[in-house]
């Protein structure tokens, strides 16, 4: 009997163990995660899981379905190393497992800030359940909430805390909100978005100290021009990293991610890795990448489990092509991206008449992407036509009444 072993129970390793068995698997489906509890989802934790407070309703499975499905879920339990020539994982009390194929599906981690005060009572981060339950603990109490970055989870979680009362201030070192992802144009409307519901909003404004009210407790944040400004809560929301450390030490290629073929697979040709964790190269991208997202992870995961369940030494398997989607829900607005839009060189924006906000992206003059706000329609048609390759053009685009939803190939 064949054992696949996966390490990791987030959203790409659960999705791996339960597609293994749809795509017929019949040998050992073993998952590892060094998390308590049973595999669940991460976008709520900054969005309505602050209000709502029920984990029952994060869960990516209940719990007979791993019985039911025969697969050996060992929650808590964290992978050491592992040991390539006698294919074999390590686990932190020394005991060792045998695998036939191993799925690295790590995930990442966030990035902590080098500055004097990171450790001060108060200072709090967010990525798993139970950095969001630490945050729901004191969240009520808050007066004021610093947040250190503007990007998808520091915006996400400053609308959050403003629906909840508290004074929300974010301070992004870049010159716009969510650069590294997103349209100036869709920068520029967040920025307003945020400030029309009373968010501080500070771009280039980096943090150089968190300050000690005295009693070990966060008082407030130096800045990078050196004003002080005060604070009881600070959320660091600055980025994450690869979990790629398993990867790098077992010897595999490590580049911001573990490295990854077109079909998911390492160096290694017993080791895959896929989700978070892992740099690949995106037929629609430009170079190796990572993408942080719920798709990607989930795309990834039925790629793996389809190659794996035919037998992962055949060749002939086809490569890693899910189109990439994305959304975040700030508030009342719904962000979605539909394509790999960071490398636009133009943009085309619209409005459309239900008061949605579109950005159509081209590079090279090839469209490549459409991100919306609040126009869930014109993000499902346009995932739908680029998924089928089918190119719009800016003339189209730029008709006056063109609707994409009215769009007829
Ligand atoms: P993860 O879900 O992070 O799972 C990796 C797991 O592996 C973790 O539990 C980790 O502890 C475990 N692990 C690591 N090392 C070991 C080891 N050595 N042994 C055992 N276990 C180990 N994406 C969207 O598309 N839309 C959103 O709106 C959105 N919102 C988000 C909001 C928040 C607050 C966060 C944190 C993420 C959000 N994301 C969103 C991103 C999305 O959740 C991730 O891209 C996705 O979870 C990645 O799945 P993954 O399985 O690769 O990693």
């Amino acid at each position: 009997r064949q054992t696949i072993i996966i390490v990791g129970a987030g959203q790409a390793g659960a999705q791996l163990a339960a597609s293994l068995r749809q795509e017929g698997y019949v040998g050992d489906v073993v998952l590892y995660g060094d998390e308590p509890g049973l595999p669940y989802q991460r976008p709520p934790l900054s969005k309505t899981y602050m209000k709502e407070g029920n984990p029952d309703r994060l869960l990516l499975r209940g719990e007979s379905f791993f019985e039911d499905n025969d697969i050996e879920l060992h929650s808590g339990t964290k992978i050491a190393s592992i040991d390539r020539p006698a294919k074999k994982v390590v686990l932190e009390n020394g005991s060792r497992r045998r695998y036939d194929h191993l799925v690295l599906a790590t995930g990442a981690t966030n990035r902590t800030l080098p500055i004097p005060g990171i450790d001060l009572d108060g200072v709090l981060e967010l990525r798993t359940l139970a950095h969001a339950e630490d945050i729901r603990g004191r969240i009520a109490e808050a007066r004021q909430v610093a947040i250190i970055g503007g990007g998808f989870i520091g915006l996400e979680f400053a609308a959050m805390a403003r629906g909840l009362g508290a004074e929300v201030a974010v301070f992004e070192m870049g010159d716009r909100v969510m650069a590294r992802a997103v349209a100036p144009e869709t920068s520029a409307y967040f920025e307003d978005f945020h400030r029309s519901i009373g968010v501080d909003l500070h771009l280039q404004t980096g943090v150089s100290e968190i300050i000690d009210a005295g009693d070990g407790k966060v008082g407030g944040l130096i800045l990078s021009d050196g004003r002080r400004v005060e604070a009881d809560l600070v959320l660091v929301a600055a980025g994450v990293v690869a979990s790629d450390g398993l990867g790098r030490e077992a010897g595999l290629p490590v580049e911001n991610g573990i490295i990854v073929d077109d079909v998911l697979q390492t160096a290694d040709p017993s080791i895959s890795a896929i989700g978070d964790c892992a740099a690949f190269t995106h037929p629609l991208g430009e170079g190796r990448m990572r993408i942080e997202s719920v798709q990607n992870a989930t795309d990834q995961a039925r790629t793996v489990a389809a190659r794996l369940a035919k037998g992962h030494s055949d060749d002939g398997h086809p490569p890693y092509s899910g189109f990439p989607w994305f959304w975040s829900d700030q508030a009342d607005r719904k962000l979605q991206i539909a394509g790999l839009t960071a490398g636009a060189d133009e943009r085309v924006v619209r409005h459309n008449e239900r008061g949605g906000f579109l950005v159509h992206c081209f590079r090279d003059g090839r469209y490549i992407g459409l991100e919306t706000v609040n126009a869930p329609g014109d993000h499902l048609m346009a995932r739908r036509l680029l998924a089928a390759g089918i190119e719009l053009d800016r003339a189209t685009l730029e008709e006056a009444d063109f609707d994409l939803k009215s769009f007829k190939d």
